[in-house]
């Protein structure tokens, strides 16, 4: 197939814009030729015009958090980040089954595409229907078509029988999908604040012959300050360990997290909903840190996400120069640097080789584009323009802003009916 008459943003190398051009996509789900100018033939697609970029990369999400969506908080409202997880998550989790877990998925699977997310990136709990949730929530990522990976959050919170069986789970699902390059698995743990150092030894001891990365929460809140020296004593921060949050971290535990080559990933609007405080992103880049962006499972448009961490960044300094090349360089450089590196997967960028998990947008640019304001365009126009399709792997997963393999609105049927009768449970 062939997608021509695009206006093209390749995010490769030269950060080409091409007003108006043509991308292969080979029937192996990757991108073939990228060239200027219209193509013709039978096996063409013709974009009319639309914007043409990457699909976008979620890299910490929860669709366990989906159902939550209107829930009721019995009493007080939680006055600080415990008492959140206390009251909500912790709650949430254990009130789940199995066909919550597939339709929570789903519906976030689906917000994700139609925000022109192609890739996201979960961290999963329902600790009483452990066993199998990981094949559930496979089963969400190839209905909608959807890449990503996903991971059981090992924790001591619900006591030993809970963390074994979340050990067990994280095994037999890497075992399982190591080599896919479509839904991918890591080993899940929650947070240090949780996890006594027995546990997280026989996490690491578990783990060993499967080579799995570690993704985590790192320092989200004040009650989970000095667990840098803790996981990194311990064996957990590596090169492709994945550490969401790093917000209540030193400037030595910075250090740790660079020379480990530990990918943390910012979660900008779930830190403001929390009021956790927020990363230091100036200070994790200058000091060398891979930072990327996530969601944490807030929201599915990965776009606000971006704005936030802009936003927020020069709100700390005080000084509205800061942030653009961080927030850049996270939601659109290292989030495809750490799916290549934990996963061994080319997204994020329109070139030869690459897979073909693109998006189109309704952008016709009022104002000039060139590669040198492409930044202007991304904060003020395409971040806002609605998503047309989505293509993930060389298949359309969106066309004409509806979901091609369900039927979108039985499936919101079918997981109101599902949360009603979780939240009697909750
Ligand atoms: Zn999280």
């Amino acid at each position: 197939m062939i997608l021509t008459n695009a206006r093209i943003l390749t995010f490769d190398d030269a950060h080409r814009v091409i007003d108006s051009g043509s991308v292969e996509v080979r029937a192996d789900g990757s991108i073939g030729s990228v060239r200027s100018g219209r193509a013709r033939g039978a096996d063409t697609v013709d974009a009319g015009g639309r914007l043409l970029m990457p699909a976008l990369i979620n890299c910490h999400s929860h669709l366990y958090s989906t159902l939550a969506r209107g829930i009721t908080l019995p009493g007080a409202a939680p006055a600080d980040f415990p008492a959140i997880l206390k009251k909500l998550w912790w709650r949430l989790d254990r009130a789940l089954n199995e066909d919550d877990v597939y339709y929570s998925a789903l519906i976030g699977l689906i917000d994700a595409a139609k925000n022109g997310v192609g890739t996201v990136i979960d961290h999963h709990s329902s600790p009483n229907a452990c066993a199998g949730s990981l094949d559930a929530i496979e089963r969400a990522y190839r209905k909608v078509g959807l890449r990503g990976a996903t991971c059981y959050e090992t924790s001591d919170r619900d006591g030993k029988a809970a963390a074994a069986a979340a050990i067990a789970e994280n095994v037999r699902f890497l075992d399982r999908r190591r080599r896919d390059d479509t839904v991918g698995a890591a080993f899940g743990l929650h947070a240090a604040f949780t996890l006594s150092d027995r546990t997280l030894r026989a996490c690491v001891e578990a783990n060993q012959p499967l080579a799995g990365a570690f993704h985590i929460h790192l320092s989200e809140d004040r009650c989970d300050r000095g667990a840098v020296s803790r996981l990194s004593r311990l064996g957990i921060l590596n090169e492709r360990t994945l550490a969401a949050h790093a917000i209540h971290v030193t400037a030595a535990e910075r250090k740790v997290l660079a020379r480990s080559g530990v990918n943390v990933v910012h979660n900008p609007q779930s830190n403001c909903n929390n009021a956790v405080g927020t990363a230091a992103l100036l200070e994790l880049f200058c000091d060398g840190v891979t930072v990327g962006l996530g969601s944490d499972g807030y929201s599915p448009r990965l776009w606000e996400e971006f704005k936030t961490a802009l936003h927020l960044q020069k709100v700390r300094a005080r000084d509205p120069r800061v942030g653009y090349a961080e927030a850049y360089a996270a939601a659109f450089r290292n989030n495809r640097a750490i799916v290549r590196k934990i996963w061994g997967v080319e997204v994020g960028r329109i070139a030869p080789g690459a897979k073909a998990d693109l998006a189109l947008y309704d952008y016709f640019p009022p104002t000039p584009m060139d590669p040198g304001n492409l930044f202007g365009h991304l904060l003020f126009g395409i971040s806002n323009a609605p998503v047309d399709s989505l293509m993930v792997n060389g298949r359309w997963v969106l066309r004409e802003k509806q979901c091609v393999n369900l039927d979108e609105r039985r499936v919101a049927d079918k997981a109101s009916r599902r949360a009603r009768a979780l939240w009697e449970r909750f």
